[in-house]
């Protein structure tokens, strides 16, 4: 299996190793701390119960946490980071292939927090200085801390550079004022990567990020926001006067937006692997379903109807993952998260999250229907991932934002080719 001009989509030997342990692992290290969480009556790690604040019940976080120092030991955390960073240095198209595994597999269990997530390593935290790698980085990539990356602001989503949170210099610090809403994992993260203003007025060059210590004077957790979700992980941060050492730059001064789409652009990018995943998933339980359900005496897959909304599902998976793919594939020679981004990776990043997205928004929405009334109960596998479709087409941009990426790009190549 090839693209044409690009590399291979089938799985690598290397892919086919990690799942391999992957499923390993499920078995061995996350089906036990699942079950203690069971008998523990504290919820799931899907459908957790939330404290008084509203936020996840503390001991499926910590769960969760541990799954990820289980994972980090047996290096299966961080295969998407740079190999020399200590990484296994995956491509787009391997991460793929392993996102579909894990979603598949892991279903809505805890072995999802197995692979690094938005409280994880991401493509925009390799930048960082030497002097704080050692410090955010590393044990970052260990398990050992959580972090959350904070864009939007309570005015501001979509219109990134209109921000208002600003870091001013003083001697060779930063001191950070602003104030950050929507934030996953706000009130567990140990340290934040804040975007903010540092040149107002210069375009793209005028955000900068920085890494910043939850518990440093003048950093404050603010209110938890719930969501659809309802799994207790948003919330709000606020930053008075939060002194920031020059070390804690990441990239350089300017790069603050550039920086910010490369974290963006890798959640986009997820979306291929993770819709594919939980796609097929849904789609067996469905045909699992359909099965054993009887109306008129007969099993409802008999019937053309719930046939229909079978190859709907299918159909939806089979083009939304391939085109994801192609689309990886393509990526993967032009440098996913490349600063500068190549110009025409921008169109294909946002052609995979809207595809996916919308393809993956219908797909829940006929696994409900395939089950009825049990579709629809609270907590079913159906009616959660209905919810979670429903939230995708929001964050890491907008549907509507990606058509805006996917048109300036048609137009750009068609006005360059005249
Ligand atoms: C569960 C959840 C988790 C999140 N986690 C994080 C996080 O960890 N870190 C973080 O920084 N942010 C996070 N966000 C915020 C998320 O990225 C924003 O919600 C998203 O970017 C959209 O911004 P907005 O909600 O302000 O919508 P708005 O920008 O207000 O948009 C409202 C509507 O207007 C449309 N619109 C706006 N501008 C344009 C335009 N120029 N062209 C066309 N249409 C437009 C939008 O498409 C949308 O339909 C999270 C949000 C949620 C719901």
């Amino acid at each position: 299996m090839t693209t044409s001009g690009t590399g291979s989509i089938a799985p690598s030997e290397r892919v086919t190793d990690y799942t391999t342990r992957f499923r390993t692992f499920l078995d061995t290290e996350v089906a036990p701390l699942e079950e203690d969480l069971a008998r523990r009556g504290v919820g799931t790690a899907w459908q957790p119960h939330l404290d008084e604040a509203g936020r996840m019940h503390r001991d499926v976080w910590e769960a969760r946490r541990e799954v990820q120092r289980r994972s980090a030991a047996a290096g299966l955390y961080n295969p998407h980071i740079r190999a020399d960073l200590g990484g296994g240095g995956f491509s787009r198209v391997e991460m793929q292939h392993v996102e579909e595994f894990v979603y598949r597999n892991a279903g809505l269990g805890l072995g999802l927090a197995a692979l690094a997530w938005t409280e994880g390593a991401n493509p925009a935290i390799e930048h960082v200085s030497d002097a704080a790698r050692e410090r955010y980085l590393d044990p970052l990539m260990a398990g050992e801390v959580t972090a959350a990356f904070a864009n939007t602001e309570p005015a501001v989503g979509t219109d990134v550079l209109a921000m208002s949170t600003h870091a001013r210099r003083d001697g060779s610090d930063w001191i950070i004022n602003g104030h950050k809403a929507w934030i996953t994992n706000a009130h567990f993260a140990d340290f934040v990567q804040i975007v903010a203003v540092t040149e107002p007025g210069a375009g793209t060059r005028s955000l900068s990020m920085f890494l910043v210590d939850a518990d440093a004077p003048g950093f404050v957790r603010g209110r938890d926001i719930p969501t659809m979700l309802a799994d207790g992980l948003t919330g709000e941060l606020e930053l008075t006067d939060v002194r920031v050492p020059a070390e804690n730059v990441v990239g350089e001064i300017g790069d603050g937006f550039a920086l910010a789409m490369s974290w963006i652009n890798w959640r986009r990018l997820c979306r291929g692997g993770m819709c594919a995943g939980w796609g097929s998933w849904l789609l067996d339980r469905a045909i699992s379903r359909a099965r054993s359900r009887t109306s008129g005496g007969r099993p409802i897959a008999d019937l053309q109807a719930v046939q229909h909304l079978l190859a709907d599902m299918d159909a939806d998976v089979y083009a939304a993952r391939s085109a994801s793919l192609v689309a990886q594939a393509e990526l993967d020679e032009l440098g996913p998260f490349g600063i500068p981004l190549h110009r025409d990776a921008p169109r294909l990043i946002s052609l995979v999250k809207v595809i996916n997205d919308e393809a993956f928004y219908r797909v829940t929405d006929n696994a409900v229907q395939v089950h009825g009334a049990a579709g629809l109960l609270l907590g079913s596998p159906e009616e959660k991932l209905f919810r979670v479709a429903r939230n995708l087409k929001i964050p890491a941009g907008t549907v509507e934002i990606q058509r805006n990426a996917v048109a300036r790009g048609l137009l750009r190549e068609t006005a360059a080719s005249r």
